[in-house]
């Protein structure tokens, strides 16, 4: 039945099987997976050092495996780190990594002590869920949905309850127990914890490498590559649900067709590679310069499109005709000696009932007014 043995070697096989599962996800080069597979290989290790308490050296199935538990949690830890872009270490991580070491070889061989070695070791793994914990609930990118990040949250959290109350108890003698295999109802309920820790990091830290893959696949469909503006298709789809929500609200949405001027004898004077630095030099001019709230896409070509929330068309023309005159007295550097490049825009409003394609046809329509009134202009429809 559950002993302390043949827990270890559970937790030894569900760290295998994390491993496992991890591996998958190597090859995409996701920050983070790297460490997070070492502290399942860390943490096997270890568990098979504990597993060998009175066939071995002390060293090794006290000193040695107590802190390779220790560096495999911190691994999880730094793995988190570097899959939410932090650029620090953490370093308090590294510090009680060290005091652990201390406090195994003093706790073994100076003083031996089983109650404060269980309280030092649990200490250390309380603080590092409870990192992990924050780490989640602060770090998770507003964009992204909660589930996986909730998901390591509350694991933590649970985790780092019971390494407390284990901590506690140890380091106030309130077990009668003196070595990690004994058998006695205490030490079996906590081991039994311990069991759910390797599958619900793993499963956790899986769940974040999935979101990131999910996020990479969102980004290639939903942003144009050159300019990083919304594709057409994502601007359409989040442009109607604007004007849905503008009808709720009964405020006006402007919307704008923006094309750049003899684009064709741009890329026929200065090739076609300084054509597109001008298109994502426009880009970046454009998302420089526009609220929060604004949506703009490439429509296609050198066509681009925005849409401005509780704007009414004079006010989106004043706004399109400052960029138009910031662009030009701008200086621009990165772009090919001697390039100045000009833009034309058509602007209208959004009517009650119209749809998407309605408004920009409208507004499509000023834009080859403007065009043929000689472009470098902003006409309303
Ligand atoms: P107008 O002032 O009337 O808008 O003239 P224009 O030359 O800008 O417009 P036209 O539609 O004649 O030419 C657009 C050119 O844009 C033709 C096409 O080869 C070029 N183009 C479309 N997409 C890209 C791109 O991604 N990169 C580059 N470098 N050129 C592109
Ligand atoms: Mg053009
Ligand atoms: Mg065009």
């Amino acid at each position: 039945m559950l002993n302390p043995l043949t827990i270890l070697v559970v937790t030894v096989l569900s760290g295998a099987m994390g491993m496992a599962v991890l591996g998958s996800l190597w090859r995409a080069a996701i920050p983070g997976v790297g460490y997070w597979i070492s502290a399942n290989a860390v943490a096997i290790v270890a568990l098979l050092a504990f597993a060998l308490q009175g066939h071995a050296s002390r060293w090794l199935t006290f000193v040695a495996a107590n802190e390779l538990l220790a560096i495999s949690l911190l691994l999880v830890v730094e793995g988190c780190y570097r899959f939410l872009g932090r650029r620090t270490r953490p370093w308090v991580a590294y510090a009680g990594a060290l005091a652990v070491l201390i406090g195994m070889i003093y706790w073994t061989f100076a003083r031996p002590d089983f109650d404060a070695r269980v309280a030092v070791a649990s200490a250390y793994h309380a603080v590092l869920y409870a990192m992990l914990a924050i780490m989640m609930l602060r770090g998770r990118p507003s964009n992204r949905p909660r589930y996986c990040y909730y998901f390591l949250a509350v694991a933590s959290v649970l985790l780092c309850a019971g390494h407390l109350s284990r901590g506690v108890m140890n380091g106030f003698g309130m077990l009668l127990q003196s070595s990690l295999l004994q058998v006695t109802p205490s030490n079996v309920a906590f081991l039994a914890l311990g069991i759910l820790a390797p599958p619900c990091l793993s499963i956790g830290v899986v769940m974040l490498a999935h979101d990131r893959l999910a996020e990479r696949l969102e980004r290639l469909a939903n942003v144009d590559d050159l300019t990083g503006a919304l594709s057409r298709r994502a601007f359409s789809a989040i442009g109607e649900a604007l004007l849905k929500a503008s009808l709720r609200t009964r405020s006006p949405v402007a919307m704008a067709i923006i094309d750049i001027d003899s684009f064709k004898a741009v890329n026929d004077g200065y090739g076609h590679a300084a054509g597109d630095q001008v298109l994502s030099h426009f880009a970046a001019f454009i998302t420089r310069n526009l609220r929060v709230g604004d949506v703009f896409g490439r429509l296609g070509g050198e066509e681009f499109g925005v849409l401005c929330p509780a704007t009414s068309t004079a006010e989106a023309v004043r706004l399109m005709d400052r960029l138009r005159v910031r662009l030009a007295s701008a200086a621009s550097a990165d772009l090919p000696r001697g390039l100045k490049y000009t833009f034309s825009v058509g602007v209208d409003q959004h009517r009650r009932d119209e749809s998407l394609a309605q408004l920009m046809a409208r507004a499509d329509g000023a834009l080859y007014a403007a065009k043929a009134s000689g472009r470098d202009r902003v006409m309303a429809a």
